[in-house]
């Protein structure tokens, strides 16, 4: 049975029962029948399924971790975390992982204006609130507001100028204050697709000399008691643990020398986000390498050495750790909508009386390739391919000739694959990769996978059902957006293999794991496709149930969000139909053109257009 690397990307979040993937909680729903139970009300396309349980597990886990590591290090300093709204701001998300976090007062970060609104909205006031990025008097005023309102909010400040315009808000503005934070630059790098945020040229943070220029300005200004924090974050999904230890050690010193020369309210070092996340399902490509016990341990045992040599306070511990908490808890539903297969019957030959003698022996390896002769006899079927080829450009065989040729190979290849299926042998994979089938997905990479198409992220990919027989053809999947972008392509390094299928009659999808961090909201409507319809799941011991579903919009909609007048668009219609040489009822045509603009845009099968 193929796994899909399901032991190393899905953190027992799902197993295999029977020939169906199944949530692993509670009642032990497969993903198929969910699935079928939202297309049986009339829903069709790509669907989005979030499982709060699963944003619960990983914010438990992560309080877990730390309090256990500071237990068992008797550590003094507390521990804090945030959500970086910026991974994922949709409502249905957000509003669960509240829910979730409320025991441990888990509080939100916010990354512009927009974002601060929100959390200004809808946070726990007993949580901590931070707000990273540049900001203007306008954003930094939101912020002293948030404070009124009773939030626990610090203001980190990526450059002097905005520490000059704190100054001068916190003179027009009557208490409570924010807290302040000052975000460092460290000459430690980060390490993956991400690691841009690290680094003496990174785009944010001040250098020591700045640091020393703020808190100079902080004490004039009488802000020193504000200044509680210090921030720093070396890029998203840090793969190795490594760098980050190295950023610790700079930011623990950093920490205790801001102390010794004045910084007398400092007591917190948030250490931004970047707990990784694996998405390999190959075990030659893990893409983290420790485990959250290794990461929270890491940090208290080096922030409680460097404080315990420079003779500081232990600081308290924030962490805004957003992809790790985010990431598992949707799956991209989308159905195989089409196969594009080089898929030769025995029925497309056309041999002549007379053909060429190597269209005749190839029949003949045809008819008699077994398994002791399979490899032999797919070498000589690849070989007389190419001379045929070189015989047709040559002008020495017709095309009728040719496609004989084609269609005898294919069956060939075809039946050594079947026949040497249990030998997995190099050979076969890279023929494989030659003649892969195409699986046309009803859903556009560039709207649900835009990390795949932007940085070549690769996300778990696995078909629902079927796990029970083996997967012959090796896939690569082609989104239907009319972009030669939006393929993820058969490779040799990750292959995915997939399930022969007769698309009229069977409904076969593949879900796309890991896709809750980012994705939603940086997915763009290339060619006009939204957000696939989403759907929240619930799962107790006796079910499950659906909730919160929010439609994928319809296209008079996104028409209306590009400023597209739908009643303009209405007006023109209905006037090329005032002017038609048509003998149908003109009002029936209107009726048929509505109803396609209030449809979503995804596909639909013939199948299910009848329906
Ligand atoms: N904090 C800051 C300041 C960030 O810029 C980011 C993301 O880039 C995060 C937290 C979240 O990072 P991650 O999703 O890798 O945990």
């Amino acid at each position: 049975m193929q796994q899909y690397g399901i032991d190393i990307w899905g953190d027992e979040n799902f197993i295999i029962h029977h020939d169906k993937v199944c949530i692993n909680y509670k009642s032990r729903p497969s993903l198929y029948e969910i699935v079928q139970q939202i297309r049986s009300e009339g829903h069709r396309g790509p669907l989005l399924l979030r499982f709060p349980h699963l944003i619960e597990k990983q914010i438990r886990e992560i309080y877990t971790h730390f309090a256990r590591a500071s237990k068992e290090l008797s550590y003094h300093g507390a521990f804090r975390a945030v959500f970086p709204l910026k991974v994922n701001q949709y409502p249905h998300f957000v509003k669960a992982l509240l829910e979730a976090g409320a025991p441990w007062h888990y509080g939100l970060e916010a990354g512009s204006k927009a974002e601060l609104l929100i959390a200004m909205a809808y946070a726990d006031t007993k949580a901590p609130m931070t707000v990273n990025g540049f900001k203007d008097k306008e954003m930094i005023t939101m912020g002293f507001l948030a404070a009124k309102l009773g939030h626990d909010i610090t203001l980190t400040i990526e450059g002097i100028n905005e520490l000059e315009a704190i100054i001068q808000v916190a003179k027009e503005e009557k208490g409570p204050l924010p807290s302040i934070g000052l975000r460092v630059r460290l000459h430690s790098l980060g390490v993956g697709l991400w690691a841009k945020s690290g680094g003496i040229n990174s785009k944010f943070g001040l250098s020591s000399t700045e640091l020393i220029t703020a808190l100079k300005l902080l004490k004039e200004h009488d802000l020193l008691e504000r200044f509680t924090m210090i921030h720093f974050h070396i890029g998203s999904q840090i793969s190795d643990i490594g760098p980050l230890k190295k950023a610790l050690r700079e930011v623990g010193n950093l920490y205790a020398e801001l102390i010794k020369i004045g910084a007398t309210h400092l007591q917190t070092i948030n250490l931004g986000g970047g707990l990784a996340v694996e998405y390999s399902q190959n075990s030659d490509m893990h893409q983290r390498n420790y485990s959250l016990r290794e990461y929270a341990n890491d940090i208290v045992f080096m922030l409680q050495t460097i404080a315990k040599d420079k003779k500081v306070k232990e600081p308290n511990i924030m962490i805004e750790a957003g992809r790790f908490i985010a990431a598992s808890h949707a799956v991209l539903v989308a159905p195989v909508f089409e196969l594009f297969s080089e898929e030769y019957h025995h029925s497309s030959l056309s041999l002549k009386t007379s053909n060429p003698p190597l269209i005749d022996e190839l029949n003949e390896l045809y008819q008699h390739i077994n398994l002791t002769n399979a490899l032999e006899y797919l070498h000589d079927a690849i070989d007389h391919l190419n001379s045929l080829l070189t015989l047709f450009d040559l002008g020495y065989i017709d095309l009728i000739d040719r496609s004989n040729a084609e269609v005898l190979v294919h069956l060939i290849i075809k039946k050594a694959t079947y026949l040497l299926k249990e030998k997995n042998l190099k050979e076969i994979m890279h023929i494989q990769e030659g003649i892969q089938e195409k699986y046309l997905i009803n859903f556009s990479i560039f709207q649900s996978l835009p990390d795949f198409w932007g940085l070549g992220q690769n996300f778990p990919i696995m078909p629902l059902s079927k796990l029970d027989e083996k997967p012959t053809r090796s896939a690569s999947l082609w989104d239907i957006t009319c972009d030669s972008d939006g393929e993820i392509d058969f490779s040799l390094k990750n292959p995915l293999f997939l399930h022969s299928l007769d698309v009229d009659n069977e409904d076969y999808f593949l879900g796309f794991f890991l896709v809750g961090a980012y994705q939603e909201i940086l997915g763009m409507r290339h060619n006009l496709f939204a957000h696939p319809t989403e759907v929240t799941v619930t799962i107790d011991e006796e079910g499950y149930r659906l909730s919160n579903m929010v439609e994928s919009q319809t296209i008079i909609d996104i028409l209306d969000d590009l400023d597209y007048d739908p009643n303009d668009i209405t007006r023109r219609i209905k006037k090329l139909i005032e002017q038609a040489d048509i003998t149908e009822s003109k009002e029936t045509l209107f009726d048929r053109i509505a109803f396609y603009m209030e449809q979503n845009g995804y596909l639909k099968t013939i199948h299910q257009e009848s329906k």
